[in-house]
C-alpha cells in the first residue's frame, strides 16, 4: 500500500470557501478530504493554525536558488526543483529563452527527461519565449537572436521536447506569426502573445488566429495610448485570454495592478514570477544572458536600466495579490494554482485541493509565510519539524 499521510487541523482554501478540517493523501494523490477523515495507520501532519491550499504553480520561471533553466544541465532543473518547495512551489513550466536554433533544440532535448520525473517541485512541460518577438520591445533578449516566426523551427523544439512544449510566447504582429500560432496549436501547446508592438487590430487577428494567453501584461509590450490601445487594452478586453500579471510590486505598480485585476477578474488573471536564477539568494546581481545585472528591490536591472526579471520568490507574489488587490485567500490561490494549472494544461490534476488531485499543497501561517510544502504526497519542505509525526 502506498504511504499515506494526515494532514490534520489545516484551514483548508477549497474551491468553495474557507473549510476547517482534514486531508487525506495516499501515495501521490489527495484520496480524502473531511471535517473527520479515517486514517488509521498513517503519518500525520499537525495543520494546526495553517491554512493548506493548492500548491503555487509558475508558468513563467527561468530559475532561482541559485541555478538557471537556460543550460543544458538536467541537474539544474533537479536542484531547483528540490529548493522551490521553500516558497511553496510545487510546479511550474520549465521556461527557456530562444535563441540559437541548434543550442535551442539541444536544450530541450538535454532536459525533456526531468519533465514529470523530479522528485521536489514538479516540471510539467516547457514554456518557450522567443525567438519569434518583436525587436522593439525585446526586454532582456539579445537583439542577434531574434527572427521572424518560422513554424517549421517550432516543430523542431516540439519533436526535441517530446511534446511538451505547453506555453510559447511570440509577438503576433510578425510576418507568419498566425501560421506559427496554428503550428503552435496543433501540437498541443498554448500560443502566447509577448514581447510586442501589436497594434488592438493586430491583436484582434491575433486573438482569431488562436492566442489564448498573454505573457506578462505591461511588460515588454507597447503601453496604452488613447488613439491606440494596443497589446494591454486589446488584451484585457478579450474575454477568451489569461493574462500573466508579474505581483513583485516592482514591474507593475500596485495601482495598473488593480485596474487590470477588476477587468480580468479571477478566473484570467495568471500570477507568474519570470524569475532569474538569482532568485531568492539575496545575490546583489550577477550575469544575465551574458550581460551584468544589478539588483535593486525586486528587480534586476541592467546597467540601462532594463528590467530583465524579478528575484521575488513566489510566495512573496501571494503575499503582494493579497495586499496590493484586497484578495481573500481562495480567491488568491486561483491567481497563484488554479488559473496558472489551466495555462499549464495540467488542470484536471493540479491548481485545486480535491478528492483525485495531485497532493500538491503549500501551507501558510497567520503571517503567510511558507511553513511546509508538500509535493505529490511527500513533505518537500517542513519548517516546523514538530508538525510531523511518522505512522
Ligand atoms: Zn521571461
Amino acid at each position: 500500500m502506498p504511504g499515506r499521510l494526515l494532514v490534520s487541523n489545516a484551514i483548508l482554501a477549497l474551491p468553495g470557501g474557507l473549510s476547517r478540517g482534514d486531508l487525506l493523501c495516499e501515495g501521490p494523490r489527495i484520496v480524502a478530504i473531511g471535517r473527520k477523515v479515517e486514517s488509521a495507520g498513517a503519518a500525520v501532519f499537525d495543520a494546526q493554525g495553517l491554512t493548506a491550499g493548492p500548491g503555487f504553480i509558475d508558468v513563467h520561471v527561468h530559475g532561482g536558488g541559485g541555478h538557471s533553466f537556460f543550460r543544458r544541465d538536467p541537474d539544474r532543473i533537479r536542484a531547483y526543483s528540490a529548493w522551490a518547495p521553500q516558497n511553496g512551489l510545487t510546479s511550474y513550466l520549465i521556461s527557456t529563452i530562444g535563441r540559437d536554433e541548434d543550442e535551442t533544440a539541444a536544450i530541450f532535448e538535454s532536459l525533456a527527461p526531468t519533465v514529470a520525473a523530479t522528485p521536489g517541485a514538479e516540471p510539467v512541460g516547457f514554456h518557450l519565449e522567443g525567438p519569434f518577438i518583436n525587436p522593439l520591445r525585446k526586454g532582456a533578449f539579445d537583439p542577434a537572436m531574434l527572427r521572424a516566426p518560422r513554424p517549421w523551427e517550432f516543430d523542431r523544439y516540439q519533436a526535441a521536447a517530446r511534446g511538451l512544449i505547453r506555453q510559447v510566447t511570440f509577438a503576433p504582429e510578425l510576418p507568419d506569426a498566425l501560421e506559427l500560432a496554428a503550428a503552435i496549436a496543433a501540437s498541443g501547446a498554448l500560443p502566447a502573445m509577448g514581447h510586442t508592438d501589436a497594434t488592438a487590430e493586430e491583436c484582434r487577428a491575433g486573438f482569431e488566429g488562436g492566442v489564448k494567453h498573454v505573457t506578462h501584461l505591461f511588460n515588454a509590450m507597447r503601453p496604452i495610448h488613447q488613439r491606440e490601445g494596443g497589446p494591454i487594452v486589446a488584451a484585457l478586453l478579450e474575454e477568451s485570454v489569461t493574462c500573466e500579471l508579474i505581483c513583485d510590486g516592482a514591474h507593475i505598480a500596485p495601482e495598473p495592478l488593480r485596474l487590470a485585476y477588476r477587468v480580468l477578474g479571477p478566473h484570467r488573471a495568471v500570477v507568474v514570477t519570470d524569475n532569474l536564477h538569482i532568485a531568492g539568494t539575496g545575490s546583489e546581481g550577477g550575469q544575465f544572458a551574458g550581460q551584468e545585472v544589478k539588483v535593486t528591490g525586486a528587480k534586476a536591472e541592467r546597467a540601462d536600466g532594463t528590467i530583465v526579471g524579478s528575484v521575488a520568490p513566489i510566495d512573496q507574489h501571494f503575499r503582494n495579490v493579497v495586499e496590493f488587490l484586497g484578495l481573500d485567500l481562495p480567491t488568491a490561490f486561483r491567481l497563484c494554482a488554479t488559473n496558472p494549472a489551466r495555462v499549464a494544461g495540467v488542470q484536471r490534476s493540479k491548481g485545486c485541493l480535491e478528492r483525485g488531485y495531485d497532493a500538491d499543497v503549500v501551507f501558510l501561517d497567520s503571517d503567510l509565510a511558507v511553513a511546509a510544502t508538500l509535493c505529490r504526497g511527500e513533505v518537500a519542505f517542513n519548517r516546523d519539524e514538530w508538525r510531523l509525526h511518522p505512522a
